[in-house]
């Protein structure tokens, strides 16, 4: 491999930053559209680790984190090259949306054809631009709308390199997930690129844990690519991640307005009340139980709900008890200090 490195039209030397704006098809009113693209080329060639956000226009805490990733001062010691995306659904955000104009969903419009649909050109740029010049990914990810996710790390943990990564990620839940067609990570694999999907939090709002797991999660594995110097601090004793055997979604026996008695992380019991559900007019309560046991890692946020609606996604381990304790002290680890909420923060350290 030699040590050039062109994204669009413009090299990027060795030592230097840049910020490309590679074009995309104009909206209709005749705005141009570009996709946005940060490369951090460190002294030395290294890996090249592509982050994305956004492939859903209305997943924002990935937004966030790679605007905080840019700003860590570690990155002057960088080896390798980092390809930021902040934004790869532009069409979706300006909508907060998190298809493209013409209902596609980008994530399973993979890896797309220069001739094809809006998303699928889209999803053929970014793999000709950013995927086949990097050797490692991480795309970020939220719940989907009205519902949240515990912070977890999916990947193909059969994969060596991709195992190896989302345990460094750092997060207490690892799902071996199939891959869908379609989706980037799917792409991704064909072509031979270990890739992390992360997801925690929910669309269109910003969650600090979230966020804050998301941005050490990052500098977690550039570390174990040897892309950034060890940490300098005590080396806390490294968590060790749970791996989900299986997961399923308990879902809403009845229709009307729902009351969680359970959250992320909570550990349930097979025959657990999790939340009710109220009928408007006052009429009968229903309650929502576990089929079975296991860990709450994703939940509806929306008190307005049909039969049949997706509720509670519970995950099975091995030891769950062990988990919701990692869970708690993950949660603690990474919650911001309340008496400073009206403070101007400074950046949180990575430590
Ligand atoms: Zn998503």
């Amino acid at each position: 491999m030699d040590n050039n490195f062109v994204i669009g039209s413009e090299e990027v030397p060795l030592r230097s930053r840049r910020f490309i704006e590679l074009p995309l098809p104009p909206l209709y009113t005749h705005t141009p559209m570009t996709l946005p693209v940060h490369v951090i080329r460190g002294s030395k060639d290294g890996p090249r680790l592509f982050v994305s956000a956004a492939i859903h226009g209305d997943e924002l805490n990935g937004t966030e984190i790679i605007r905080r990733l840019l700003k860590q001062t570690a990155l002057k010691r960088l080896r390798g090259t980092l390809v930021a995306v902040p934004i790869v659904n532009v069409y979706g955000v300006i909508h907060h949306s998190r298809y493209l104009p013409d209902r596609r969903d980008l994530n399973r419009s993979f890896p797309g054809s220069d001739k094809g649909s809006l998303a699928a050109r889209v999803a053929h740029l970014f793999m000709a631009e950013i995927v086949s010049k990097c050797s490692h990914g991480v795309d970020l990810h939220t719940g989907a709308i009205h519902r949240s996710n515990l912070p977890q790390i999916r990947a193909n943990l059969d994969d060596p390199e991709a195992n190896r990564l989302a345990k460094a990620f750092g997060v207490p839940v690892l799902i071996n997930s199939n891959i869908r067609d379609g989706s980037l990570r799917g792409a991704a694999t064909e072509q031979g690129i270990p890739m992390l999907l992360y997801e925690a939090g929910e669309a269109l709002r910003f969650d600090e844990v979230s966020i804050r797991a998301g941005v050490k999660g990052i500098i977690h594995v550039m570390r174990s690519l040897e892309m950034l110097p060890p940490s300098r601090a005590r080396q806390r004793k490294q968590r060790e991640p749970f791996i989900a055997r299986s997961s399923a979604w308990v879902r809403a026996p009845a229709s009307g307005l729902f009351r969680k008695v359970c959250g992320l992380g909570t550990r349930v019991k097979r025959g657990d009340i999790l939340g009710l559900i109220d009928d408007v007019l006052g009429g009968e309560e229903s309650e929502v139980v576990a089929a079975f046991g296991g860990t709450v890692i994703g939940c509806a946020e929306i008190p307005l709900i049909h039969e049949g609606e997706a509720l509670f996604h519970i995950a099975r381990f091995e030891d769950s008890k062990e988990v919701a304790g990692q869970v708690e002290s993950f949660q603690d680890e990474h919650a911001p200090d309340d008496l400073d909420l009206d403070q101007e923060q400074e950046e949180p350290p990575i430590v």
